[in-house]
């Protein structure tokens, strides 16, 4: 039985060693593509659930390896943030959607919205807001088209200074969303001081719908929670027609998901979604 032991416990560190290897690998990369420009943004449409118009697009970022293979945020986001490269890379984000949004305001589209993710790792640097400014200046678009998307985490560690910068940008007419709500341990009480402008209820609460009556009374308590707020619910994922129905029945506001559209690249997005 101790050998056995011995040898699972040597199997493990080889398991270790592999993975250590492979992240110190895709770490290189990832530094590399972030000078190199490997990323592209796709765009997912938000829409008004009452008229069905297209209100504005949430910027996702992809990355496209030399072999031409796409790879999901999920995989590097992660790693990006506990390298610290979301930096950079989350200033070209930024700056490629605002430039992209104003493309898309010029060709007859001037109330889009768009909405970038703002990892914490980019939201605690001191210079963040100097540079949304310097972005806003630089691309022209107007702050009030700009949605910067934020997790309940921002108010983990420092929520007076949260609270500080979210209103910073609200003065400068720059919108914060928080994303993913429903998943994350902010209190009611940490919310109420956070000038936000719209809420993003996970797609964890959609995707049961329609679901029995608890399922709606949650997804009613955001809808209720986001008017004494006095901030937009979007309801995230929404993949069927039923689970839109309900929705709209329910008078949320905004919805996305792959029902309403998947994220895309520029060009697509204009194709589907901005035809006169
Ligand atoms: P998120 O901000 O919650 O973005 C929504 C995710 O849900 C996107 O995944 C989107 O493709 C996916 N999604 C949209 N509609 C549906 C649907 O109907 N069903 C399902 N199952 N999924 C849907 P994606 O693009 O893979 O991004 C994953 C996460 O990576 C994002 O979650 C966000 O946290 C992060 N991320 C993406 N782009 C950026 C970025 O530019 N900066 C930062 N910091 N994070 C980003
Ligand atoms: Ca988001
Ligand atoms: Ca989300
Ligand atoms: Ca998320």
């Amino acid at each position: 039985a101790k050998a056995a032991g011995k040898r699972q416990y040597r199997f493990y560190a080889q398991d270790m060693t592999r993975a250590a290897q492979a992240k110190l690998h895709l770490r290189g990369q990832l530094s590399r593509a972030v000078d190199t420009g490997e990323f592209e943004l796709h765009y997912q449409p938000l829409v008004d659930l009452a008229t069905g118009a297209i209100i504005g697009m949430e910027a996702l970022v992809r990355w496209r390896e030399a072999n031409g293979r796409l790879i999901s945020p999920a995989t590097f986001i992660p790693l990006a943030e506990e390298t610290g490269l979301i930096v950079p890379l989350g200033a070209w984000v930024l700056r490629e959607a605002c430039t992209q949004a104003v493309r898309w305001q010029v060709a007859g589209h001037p109330d889009l919205v768009v909405a970038v993710n703002v990892s914490v790792r980019q939201w605690e640097e001191a210079t963040f807001v100097p540079l949304v400014q310097q972005i806003l200046l630089e691309t022209g678009l107007s702050p009030s088209r700009l949605v910067l998307e934020i997790t309940e985490s921002v108010l983990l560690s420092e929520p007076v200074e949260a609270r500080r910068q979210a209103e910073q940008l609200a003065s400068l007419g720059v919108r914060v969303a928080l994303d993913d709500y429903g998943t994350g341990y902010s209190n009611l009480s940490q919310l109420q001081h956070l000038p936000i402008a719209q809420l993003k209820l996970d797609r964890t609460f959609v995707h049961p719908l329609p679901g029995g009556v608890r399922d709606q009374a949650l997804v009613q308590s955001a809808l209720t929670l986001g008017q004494a707020l006095d901030a937009a619910v979007v309801a995230e994922g929404i993949e069927t027609d039923t689970q839109l129905q309900v929705l709209r029945s329910l008078a949320c506001p905004v919805g996305q998901g792959y029902f309403l559209g998947r994220p895309v690249p520029a060009s697509e997005f204009a194709l589907q979604h901005l035809q006169p």
